[in-house]
């Protein structure tokens, strides 16, 4: 597929304010032009497509992306040595700014790599403009990047259960970052899980569902839960080992255990000390007593593993 062949009808996109809706309304088009979304999405070719008349690679600078809009269109810049999930991330992220209508108050952005991390909060109305912006550029990327059917597509290929090494996978898949695509695995799953993600032995990260998944209590940069099953993997296991996924003791992670039945834990070493964790969480069900699906539900996870 040529890049040079993509076509973005503005139009169309003009009268959406909404971050998502413009990038799904661009993921429509797409399919229309190529009967899927690319699932290594062409951002140069969309980029060209509404009007970025350049994308320059800067070394030594400071912030991740930078959009200058002038008479003509648009330019982009974008630090130099990115790993290419989050080099797609940023151009995601400029090309946000550049469509969504309510930025384009400004001709100039300069986003530095903690705009890139801003995320939306229940406080979103009060925080300043300069931060929202910045969320919804954000929104726009994410959005952008990973189309829903077609991630519901690749995610169908690795088969119903869960595992940690899918993060990786899909990343590869779609060229995003394990981060961006943890957020969309983890709210995507029709289990109750959570993603863990540590560095020596802290916690950088934690990703839960929007709603539903019991407290985690888990701070930035403290220590992982001392009975977390990473400690004891990582002195048996080499870099990119991946563990079972095993049965633990819910106090182990969680601090009120309330209606969990079963916590299940799998860990992913990875390279320079970084270490991801996927948590599955079992929930007895109000009616339990008199419905026995739970059970079996339960009891097919224990067979998939023996
Ligand atoms: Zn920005």
């Amino acid at each position: 597929m040529s890049e040079l062949g993509i076509a973005i009808d503005m139009m169309a996109l003009a009268d959406l304010g909404q971050p998502t809706k413009i990038a799904l309304e661009i993921h429509r088009q797409l399919r229309t032009q190529f009967g899927s979304v690319p699932r290594r999405i062409p951002l140069d070719g969309i980029a060209k497509a509404i009007g970025i008349i350049g994308i320059q690679i800067y070394e030594g600078v400071s912030f991740d992306g930078t959009l200058m809009i002038g008479p003509n269109g648009g330019a982009i810049g974008i630090r130099a040595g990115m790993r290419s999930g989050r080099h797609n991330f940023t151009l995601g992220h400029e090309i946000g700014h550049f469509l969504i209508p309510t930025h384009r108050i400004r001709q100039k952005f300069i986003c530095e790599p903690v705009d890139m991390r801003r995320m939306r909060s229940t406080n979103f109305d009060q925080r300043p403009e300069q931060e929202r912006i910045e969320i919804e550029a954000n929104e726009f990327a994410a959005a952008l990047l990973v189309a829903a059917p077609e991630y519901r597509e690749e995610r169908k290929k690795l088969g119903k259960t869960c595992d940690v090494s899918h993060v990786r996978a899909l990343a590869e898949t779609f060229d995003v970052s394990q981060e961006v695509m943890a957020k969309i695995y983890v709210n995507q799953s029709h289990e109750k899980i959570a993603i863990v993600t540590s560095h020596n032995g802290a916690v950088k990260r934690v990703i839960t569902p929007q709603q539903g998944f019991p407290y985690l209590g888990l701070k930035k940069d403290a220590p992982l839960p001392k009975n977390a099953l990473k400690h004891s993997f990582a002195k048996t296991s080499a870099i990119n080992s991946i563990s079972d996924l095993v049965e633990t003791a819910t106090d182990a992670w969680l601090e009120r255990r309330g209606n969990i039945t079963a916590l299940y834990e799998q860990v992913f070493l990875q390279e320079e000390g970084w270490a991801m964790t996927l948590l599955i969480v079992e929930e007895r069900d109000e009616d339990e007593e008199t419905d026995d699906r739970n059970w079996n539900r339960r009891s097919s996870r224990y067979s998939s593993f023996r």
